[in-house]
């Protein structure tokens, strides 16, 4: 389905939910496109507001806050997918909402979610709903052990979710992991992980950037590597599912879809997220337009250029004090690309910026020459990557 609506005109203002990183980015790119962003959040001095013309401060469930706010802007996006799909059906009386409130609604929850991609024809780690005690133990038959309990609501950086060994297990692991139901998933083998941004306009136009490798420390991304180091025809398959994924969801803006690559070759999809993603930020210095240009692009319902890759690069996440206190090596870097997000307090497992390294366009060392090159960066990827959150 392709949607009529006409392009913004520069000044035209871009409203944006969510007070974050992703909604700084996003307005900086904004702003390079001429446009104006008015951001919704609860923190008038959050990195979002701190770049941004103008701010609606309230909660997101609040009909006052979204009205005012509606009412100010020509279209509204979002950084995060704390709001409710009711509230961005609200927004949407007033202006167009990129992307809609019923992928909101889908990506929000597991299941709706798993039962979306299954239906769409995309691969998923084989999976079960689990409503109660029963479907629970029909669950680790079908699954078999280890298997993945996973909440299907408010799940991020690996938190909601227990991985059990043992049928023993199993009923702790579902009394503990709460609201129910609950999605069950067998414990995949997979050889890396691995995300794609893909990203549609109005006019049904599908862009997407190269599919990119993810290592995660203790279920936070740590490291990109852009390009992922696999094989081609991997790399296109994992663009031709997060192409088809966006147009089956009639996707207006950006998404990024996580995926696990099996040992076998095979892809599997873990999970959608319908706004920037920050394996995406390595396209923010090796592309001629980065994601949150994109997402802009496709928000204010311009076109969309080829998402091209001009170099190869690394994309090492700042989190918490640890990283920070490198902060003074890595100005001193000239290699070393910061982007910082103007979060005040760097607290444990906080996300306060990341660096961009480049390496010629085909050119991504391995990884003794990536640990080189992040110098005092490197030393969580000197261990293996932790997938394990327990
Ligand atoms: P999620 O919250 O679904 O993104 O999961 C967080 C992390 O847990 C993923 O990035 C994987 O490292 C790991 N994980 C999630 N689901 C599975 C699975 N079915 N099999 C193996 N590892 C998984």
């Amino acid at each position: 389905m392709t949607h009529t609506h006409a392009a913004l005109a520069p000044n035209a203002v871009i409203g944006i939910v969510g007070g974050g990183q992703l909604g700084r980015m996003s307005a900086v790119a904004a702003s390079r496109l001429g446009f104006k962003t008015h951001i919704l959040t609860q923190d008038a001095h959050g990195p979002a507001a701190q770049v941004s013309s103008s701010v609606t401060l309230g909660a997101y469930d609040d009909p006052a806050a979204l009205d005012a706010f509606a009412k100010a802007v020509d279209v509204v996006t979002f950084e995060f997918e704390n709001i409710s799909a009711d509230a961005l059906d609200r927004l949407s009386k007033y202006c167009p909402v990129r992307p809609s409130g019923h992928i909101l609604r889908i990506s929000q929850d597991r299941l709706a979610e798993k039962t979306f991609l299954a239906s769409s024809g995309v691969p998923l780690a084989p999976w079960c709903a689990v409503t109660d005690r029963t479907t629970l133990h029909e669950a680790a038959q079908k699954l078999g052990l280890p298997l993945i309990l996973k909440t299907t609501r408010n799940g991020y950086d690996g938190k909601g979710q227990r991985r059990v060994y043992t049928e023993a297990e199993l009923d702790a692991a579902f009394e503990e992991l709460a609201p129910h139901p609950l999605v069950a998933e067998g414990m995949v083998d997979f050889a890396c992980e691995l995300s794609v941004m893909v990203v549609r306009g109005t006019d049904g136009t599908t862009r997407c950037f190269d599919t990119v490798l993810n290592h995660h420390w203790h279920g936070i991304l740590d490291l990109t590597l852009a390009p992922a180091p696999i094989a081609d025809v991997t790399a296109h398959e994992a663009g031709r599912l997060a192409a088809l994924i966006a147009e089956k969801f009639d996707l207006v803006g950006i998404m990024g879809v996580e995926m696990f690559l099996v040992r076998d070759g095979s892809l599997m999809v873990n999970e959608v997220a319908p706004r920037p993603h920050n394996s995406g930020h390595w396209t923010m210095d090796a592309c001629a337009q980065d994601q949150f240009d994109m997402h802009i692009r496709a928000v204010a319902g311009l076109p969309l250029p080829p998402a091209q890759r001009h170099s190869d690069a690394v994309m090492k996440n700042l989190v918490g004090p640890e990283d920070m206190a490198l902060w003074p090596a890595i100005l001193a870097n000239p290699g070393q690309i910061p982007h910082l997000y103007g979060k005040k307090e760097a607290r444990p497992g906080r996300k306060m910026g990341h660096v961009n390294i480049l390496f010629p366009y085909g050119s991504l060392p391995g990884e003794w020459g990536i640990q080189a090159a992040l110098g005092p960066l490197a030393t969580k990827c000197a261990a293996p990557p932790a997938t394990d959150q327990d």
